[in-house]
């Protein structure tokens, strides 16, 4: 493909993007393929002659398409959303044609000094405690990793390589290896799958841990864990609170477990991959009390921020630590400015050695929308949230069991199964797209606002929707 050709293909390629976005409405949410249906439609070989760019969008079109389940659609209301802008796009295909790797600054001082200033806005903007802040006094940073569960796994392993240093002063008659057999980690029952995953590809204990009624995990449980952990010779060493279940968008209480980790120094992580975007709306201030013991947090741009996937935004009190746990030098990878501090080389705060541009996506989209315009959006999805429950209230064979941020819980009254029932029918009809979870040990489903432009005739075709089925439902049961 010459440049000319790459001009045209990049054309249609926006002309696509656009009726794909305009239309998207129209579209089921949910694909009909069944498993293997490209297996039948695409060759077994790759072609051994180039093809034509218009060949291939119009496979695209007929053999693609039909077999994606549309994120931006405002009819998804499934897991969190996974939301992008037109800034974002744009930014992305600018990464792609710039094209940069910079896993040290000398890869690309620009890529490296961008993160760390929009790490350093996006701090701010969430009103982060400033230990966090690459401009803050401390040895506080920020990097953006590809997803939570990367960042989530960086702060287990740092905080692994931590203990096993304090432990190899504090307990000399232990081997480094017994050491690491004793390590054990706390999550929440209600953490995401993230946080058991860390713990194996840590290859240390990884306990989920009761919550209260409401989900939330408390200070109480986690002393009470450590305290039986360390009566069996074990080595307590980080702990994960969720601020923003995965279910029920529910937020352990870290004013609570935050001293109980302080007094056994135990790492606090802190995972806000979908809440965490509300820390800049000063009506939920509330839900980062405690915040201040935390020793990292993670937070996805890529879920509630307006930038598209991936984007995790990751920040750490301690950023030396990193270096000192995951530091491996080699000849060619050596530059005369390494360790300058407000450069840092990102290669040792993260899993992979090469990385993606993705501050310039954040840069782009920030600067289109400014503070005010994110705030406005946020708010704009709380509230439709809030509207869908206005529409459960009207109907009394239902349950609103809660709303928290722009996710809303109910059920059907009744038991379980006619709940399950309920979900699996509407899923059936493609039209929208929700997921259960527990709450309270009764099932219920999980309405959360996504989309690329969710606006309130969505929430009324979702409530039609719903109602039309548990008409149905509903009377064949009577
Ligand atoms: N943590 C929480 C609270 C989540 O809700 C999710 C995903 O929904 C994750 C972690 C995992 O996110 P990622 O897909 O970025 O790894």
């Amino acid at each position: 493909m010459d440049i000319n050709e790459f001009k045209e293909f990049g054309h249609a390629a926006i002309d696509f993007i656009v009726e794909y976005l305009e239309t998207i409405r129209d579209r089921p949410v949910l694909s009909s393929v069944e498993p293997e249906y490209l297996h039948d439609l695409l060759p077994s070989e790759m072609p051994e002659q180039p093809e034509k760019w218009q060949d291939i969008m119009e496979d695209l079109k007929n053999q693609i398409l039909p077999g994606l389940t549309h994120w931006q659609s405002p009819h998804f209301h499934a897991f969190y959303p996974s939301q992008s802008s037109f800034p974002s796009i744009v930014g992305e295909l600018l990464t792609a044609g710039i094209g940069v790797v910079g896993f040290s600054w000398i890869c690309s001082p620009a890529a490296t000094e961008l993160e760390v200033i929009v790490m350093d806005w996006l701090g701010k903007f969430l009103n982060l405690p400033s230990h966090f802040l690459p401009s803050g006094q401390g040895n506080g940073g920020g990097i953006i990793q590809g997803s939570a569960s990367e960042s989530i796994l960086v702060a287990v392993l740092a905080a692994r390589e931590e203990k096993v240093r304090e432990m190899k002063i504090k307990r000399p008659e232990l081997t480094e290896g017994e050491i690491r057999s004793k390590l054990v980690g706390y999550g929440s029952i209600h953490s995401n799958s993230a946080i058991e995953k860390s713990g194996l590809l840590a290859a240390t204990k990884m306990r989920l841990l009761d919550a209260d009624e409401t989900s939330i995990m408390r200070g109480e449980t986690v002393e009470k864990a450590i305290q039986a952990d360390l009566a069996e010779d074990l080595i307590p060493y980080i702990c994960v609170t969720t601020i923003g279940t995965t279910g029920t968008c529910a937020f352990d209480n870290m004013e609570e477990i935050g001293p109980v980790c302080k007094k056994y120094s135990v790492w606090m992580h802190i995972d806000a991959a979908y809440a965490g975007a509300v820390f800049c709306l000063p009506e939920y201030a509330h839900i980062m009390k405690g915040i201040e013991y935390g020793d990292s947090i993670n937070f996805n741009l890529h879920k509630w921020m307006l930038v598209n996937f991936d984007c995790a935004a990751m920040w750490i009190k301690d950023a030396g630590k990193l270096t000192q746990s995951f530091n491996v030098e080699r000849i060619y990878l050596d530059h005369k400015y390494q360790g300058a501090s407000k450069a840092p080389d990102y290669r040792h705060w993260q899993l992979a050695l090469g990385r993606r541009f993705r501050s310039l996506r954040v840069w782009i989209t920030f600067r289109t929308y400014g503070q005010q315009k994110i705030r406005e959006w946020l708010r704009k999805h709380i509230s439709l949230a809030s509207l869908f429950l206005e529409y459960l209230a009207t109907d009394d064979r239902f349950e609103a069991t809660g709303q928290s941020l722009a996710l809303a819980f109910f059920r059907l009254k009744g038991d379980d199964t006619l709940t399950r029932k309920l979900l699996d029918r509407i899923n059936d009809r493609k039209n929208i797209y929700m997921i259960p979870a527990f709450y309270q040990n009764k099932v219920i489903i999980r309405f959360v606002i996504c989309g690329l432009d969710p606006v309130e005739k969505d929430i009324e075709y979702a409530w039609n929707e719903i109602k039309t089925v548990a008409d149905e439902l509903l009377a064949e049961n009577e």
